[in-house]
């Protein structure tokens, strides 16, 4: 189930909860004029131009056509050119980071990348960049690795010049204004305070921290107020000065690579860059490389003990191992961590949880920087586990010491090879802005023909790499790391940044004879070859005349088919989602608890067997939901019916292992704990679904009833939620109408003949719904977090049913507030690092809301926002109709983007299926109906729902402040809630009882079914 793969330097999707990687998080929404640049002459192009690569090695199925540029000036560029995109997008990825921050500065390369964004020589205005960006269909972000600065943006295709040229200048000539950076460095300060009490991040910093004193790698790399203003402030270090020394030093073409990707051709494109970014100055920067490991012999044979913030419990081994970029063809580590992170027979995982110590591991390569890297194995602990972390690491060694016996394997590399082949051939498009942005770093490091394909390239095999790795990871070279709540109160360090408590002490020397003499283990072997790799991908014949969206194959008081076979992907891949309903499974907090301890021990008894199918890329996931259960399969179509089969045995004949019951509910129960841990922003949000809907048990009332779940009760109780059913489903992908059938018969045959299920009544099958704010309301509820120092709101403002109208109304007004809203409560008010605007739906029911994190107290926030929407009125009133009419256009660019992947587009029909409105072609009603609204209609709307003497004005705020400690009386006296300069709130109507409050309300209907499902589709069965 979990495994870290390895990471080279591509960039995984999930930047955001990565700790190392900083990023300036914005909204966009905005008003300027779109610039028609000069076309160079291609002599002057000529001139610029070093070499050009039209020989790039690409997947079969992909249309784009690709370029290689190398300018004179050195700059790596990649071209894409694909005429079917709805945007353009470009990254340039600067090779210098934070471990290059001078050491009296910390941060200064991320604060450097959040600076960029606030204006250049050639576009003066703050918000010049994203204004433009925002005003035609467009988004931009940025992330400040330890040796990458990433800029990305995306826009209307149109629009591609006017926003390159501006992204140009971030590179040619920043303003890097004092009084902006003054301003700016609270949004960084504010960033770091959110990452602060995170354990990934303190984690990340611990191990950061303790290395080799005085290697690059022990720095801090967010920065703060104290480290990038006070600190300078007070040592006489002129901090913009020293941002231009950063940027003038190494913000050299010869470091930098851009990936620009647009609907022209590619000489179009090329003319369009060429002149801009050839004039970027090389100053002939070599990138950074550090030989000199950051783990030296005080850094190995000791253990670390720390304690978390939230109730973790952890263990983490790690090596010291070179830097093995270099053999990106034969790719050692990936074979390695392929075993050590296996989870089927035979497996590490598998043996751990079968002791009853761990539940999850992840093992691989960790990359470090450029001259070194890191293995590591990491584990989760159950409250057995955690005395037996000695045992655990003796076990690590036995598997390891079981691939120094058996490996290295050829057919394993073999293996390996294949499924990434097959990974590149059969690779899902990706948006266009987050395709440039992760590629774009792999022009540093692959030749111009294989930066597409180098990441799934395993064409050599190395089995001296596997071994001369496999050397290093030895009991006297491992550092050892244990997280855990019980070592509160009983540490003596202090980590400098982040303030996490730890106690390092040095593993006896007998301990690391034990581990040493290890031996072997009869449980461990090598896994067997994977009898789930795919060999049939073919693309079934598409009917002629086949319907355009999703149709109903099948109604019966069982169940509720749809189906729809793809004509747009053409991959060998298909997806399932099947929904299962039970009034039981929400039906009050204990049943509730069940549904997602069954869920859970499902996943868990299936494990060994699923991850071979995860690996050869089919996947499967299962959870509860309000409603009942989930399931849905998803990847490449051939044996996902063997999977699915799998999936059902078990969910209608689990047999229940007790001790795995019991370490499964511990962990569970810590979870639903931990959120009280949770940021204050977070925290703001679930407040209001909780407020708003219907029925929403708590994380307290869950965590309360944990007391009742038992083996017994969990065992009555499956056979009770599985006798009366029903099950609503999706096929969609590489499949017939009558091969979907097939599998509905299948999942409903072992429903019947296992459990027994039958139908529910129609009547079971009411969806929930929303509360209604009366009309002129202003509800405020206020909660405390004990964990974070800053506060978090979310301030909503429900307009009503969704409707096609009204949804666009909605949609236009967040799109013209978007970009003011983050560039005045942001940029100039500096409220917080995280200040978000837009739609909130749920339960057919949409308002537009604003989320914000601070250090300044809630009220104080809600006060801001109502000044800000006063100023939005105006604005909206005085809006030039050109300028309304490029929102308007800038909406249509949104939301005429098409899902990229098969499964966005299966989860995009699914969520009209969920939600009961069936309005398969949303996209193209709604952008008609966007095109008719004046900007009359809008200040309408305005008037009505969102002015401060609206009428239909319904307002709910949910303020979340920190937990005020008595010997902190500072902090106490900012979190005060005071009037604010003349901005009158009226009195809020406080919500003390939530139930009260609920009862006290109606309820609105549910929205209608947009097409009536029943009637047409019967006539086809
Ligand atoms: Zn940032």
């Amino acid at each position: 189930m979990h495994r870290l793969t390895v990471l080279y330097r591509h960039l995984s999707s999930n930047l955001v909860v990565k700790p190392g990687f900083l990023r300036i998080n914005q909204q966009l929404g905005g008003g300027l004029k779109q610039i028609k640049l000069e076309k160079a002459s291609s002599e002057a192009m000529e001139s610029k131009v070093e070499c050009r690569y039209d020989n790039i090695i690409k997947s079969a199925e992909d249309n784009r056509l690709y370029r290689g540029l190398l300018l004179k000036n050195g700059m790596k560029i990649l071209i894409i050119s694909d005429s079917t995109t709805e945007k353009a997008a470009a990254a340039m990825d600067v090779h210098i980071g934070s471990l290059s921050d001078p050491w009296n500065l910390p941060g200064l390369a991320h604060f450097l990348e959040h600076m960029l964004f606030l204006g250049t020589k050639k576009y003066p205005s703050e918000n010049a960049y994203m204004q433009y960006l925002s005003e035609h269909g467009g988004s931009s972000n940025a992330f400040t690795s330890g040796q990458h600065t990433n800029y990305y943006f995306d826009v209307g295709c149109e629009h591609f010049e006017g926003a390159l040229d501006r992204f140009a200048q971030f590179f040619l000539c920043p303003l890097l204004n004092e009084e902006v950076s003054e301003r700016e460095v609270n949004a960084v300060d504010q960033e770091n305070t959110r990452n602060v009490k995170q354990d990934n991040w303190r984690l990340f910093q611990l191990q950061k921290s303790t290395s080799k004193k005085n290697h690059v790698y022990t720095k801090f790399n967010a920065g703060n107020k104290n480290t990038l203003q006070t600190i300078p402030l007070q040592e006489g270090v002129n901090v913009r000065e020293e941002l231009l020394n950063f940027h003038s030093k190494y913000y050299s073409s010869n470091i930098m690579a851009l990936a620009i990707l647009g609907k022209d051709s590619l000489d179009t494109m090329e003319s369009m860059i060429v002149d801009l970014f050839g004039s970027v100055e090389n100053k002939s920067v070599e990138i950074p490389v550090w030989l000199e490991h950051p783990y030296g012999e005080e850094q190995v044979q000791v253990e670390y003990n720390v304690v978390p913030v939230k109730d973790l419990r952890q263990l983490n081994i790690s090596f010291a191992i070179p830097d093995m970029s270099e053999h990106y063809k034969s790719k050692p580590s990936h074979y390695l961590g392929h075993l050590v992170g296996h989870e089927g027979v035979g497996s590490l995982l598998s043996e751990l949880k079968s002791q009853g110590w761990v539940n999850m591991l992840y093992g691989g390569e960790k990359a470090g920087a450029k001259g070194f890297s890191f293995f590591t194995v990491t584990v989760d602990l159950s409250e057995e586990g955690l005395d037996h972390v000695e045992d655990i690491i003796t076990h690590i060694f036995q598997y390891l010491n079981m691939l120094h016996k058996e490996c290295p394997q050829e057919w394993i590399h073999k293996e390996c090879q294949d499924l990434d082949n097959m990974r590149f051939q059969f690779k899902d498009k990706e948006r266009p802005s987050s395709y440039v942005m992760m590629t774009v770093a792999n022009l540093h490091e692959y030749p111009f023909t294989e930066v597409l394909s180098a990441d799934y390239t395993m064409s050599e095999y190395r089995p001296d790499l596997i071994t001369m790795i496999l050397g290093l990871l030895t009991p006297d070279k491992a550092r050892i790391s244990v997280v855990s709540k019980s070592f509160e109160g009983k540490t003596e360090n202090v980590e400098k940044w982040y303030g996490t408590e730890y106690n390092v002490k040095k593993v006896p020397a007998d301990v690391i004879q034990k581990w040493q003499n290890a031996g072997l283990n009869p449980k461990f072997s090598l896994p067997a070859r994977n009898d789930f790799i795919p060999t049939d991908f073919s693309i079934v014949p598409n009917e002629e005349g086949s319907p355009a969206f999703p149709t109903l194959i099948k109604d019966t008081p069982m169940s509720k088919v749809w189906h729809k076979q793809d004509d747009t992907f053409l991959l060998p891949k298909a997806c399932y989602f099947i929904d299962i309903t039970s009034p039981l499974s929400y039906l009050d907090p204990l049943h509730t608890n069940l549904t997602r301890l069954f869920t859970v021990l499902v996943k868990d008894a299936l494990n060994e067997y699923a991850y071979a199918a995860e690996i050869a890329g089919i996947g499967y996931s299962l959870d509860s939901t309000y409603y009942g259960l989930y399931l849905n399969i998803s990847g490449y179509n051939d044996k996902q019916d063997i999977l699915l089969k799998k999936v059902l045995e078990k969910l209608t004949n689990l047999q229940i292992d007790v001790k795995r019951f019991e370490v499964l509910k511990e962990m569970y129960s810590r979870m639903l704990k931990n959120f009280s841990a949770e940021q204050p922003h977070q925290h703001a949000v679930y407040y209001t679904t909780v407020l708003m809907s219907e029925l929403a048990w708590t994380k307290d009332e869950l965590s309360n009833s944990m007391e009742e779940v038992t083996v017994e009760r969990l065992k009555a109780f499956i056979p009770q939620l599985l006798s009366r059913l029903h099950v609503e489903a999706l096929f969609y992908g590489n499949l017939s109408k009558q091969r979907a059938l097939e599998v509905v018969d299948m999942i409903e045959n072992e429903l019947k003949n296992t459990c027994s299920t039958k139908p529910l009544l129609a009547s079971q099958l009411v969806k929930r719904r929303e509360i209604q704010l009366p009309d002129g309301c202003y509800f405020q509820y206020r909660k405390c977090n004990d964990v974070h120092d800053s506060s978090g709101i979310e301030m909503y403002y429900q307009v009503g049913l969704q409707e096609t109208e009204n949804n666009m109304l909605l949609e236009l007004l967040c799109q013209i507030i978007s970009e003011p809203c983050f560039d005045t409560l942001r940029t100039q008010e500096q409220l917080g690092y995280i200040v978000f605007s837009g739609v909130r739906r749920s339960n057919g029911v949409q308002g537009f809301r604003v989320i914000i994190q601070s250090n300044k107290p809630p009220s104080y926030l809600d006060c801001r926002v109502e000044a800000f929407l006063a100023q939005m009125k105006e604005l909206i009133i005085n809006m030039k109709d050109e300028e309304f009419e490029r929102q308007v256009s800038a909406l249509v660019v949104k939301r005429s983007v098409k899902p990229k992947k098969l499964t966005t587009q299966c989860r995009k029909y699914w969520s009209e299926i969920i939600s009961g409105q069936y309005h398969f072609d949303r996209d193209s009603v709604e952008i008609a109906c966007l095109k008719t609204i004046t900007k009359d209609n809008l200040i309408d709307f305005f008037n009505k729902y969102i002015d401060a003497n609206a009428s239909q004005r319904h307002k709910i705020s949910v303020h979340v402040k920190p937990t005020v400690t008595a010997d902190e009386p500072d902090s106490s006296e900012n979190m005060t809630d005071k009037p604010v300069d003349g901005i009158v709130l009226t009195e809020p109507v406080v919500v003390t009882d939530v139930t009260y409050f609920k009862s006290g309300l109606s309820l609105f209907p549910r929205p209608a079914s947009y097409i009536d499902s029943l009637a047409p589709a019967k006539s086809k069965l």
